[in-house]
């Protein structure tokens, strides 16, 4: 399983953004902002132990 986290602060609070239509899949993180085609992914199992 993957979580998408932000470049910018890490945050794993990104959702889709749309407003390129559809022409590309931007994502947004709701943490500090942060709008773009670039975002981090990381391998959840090994983060989170719960
Ligand atoms: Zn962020």
């Amino acid at each position: 399983m993957k979580l998408r986290t932000c470049p910018q602060c890490g945050s794993t609070d990104i959702g889709p953004d749309r407003l390129m239509g559809i022409t590309g899949m931007r994502y947004k993180c709701n943490n500090c902002g942060y709008t773009g085609d670039v975002i981090v992914e990381q391998d959840v199992e090994k983060k989170f132990k719960k």
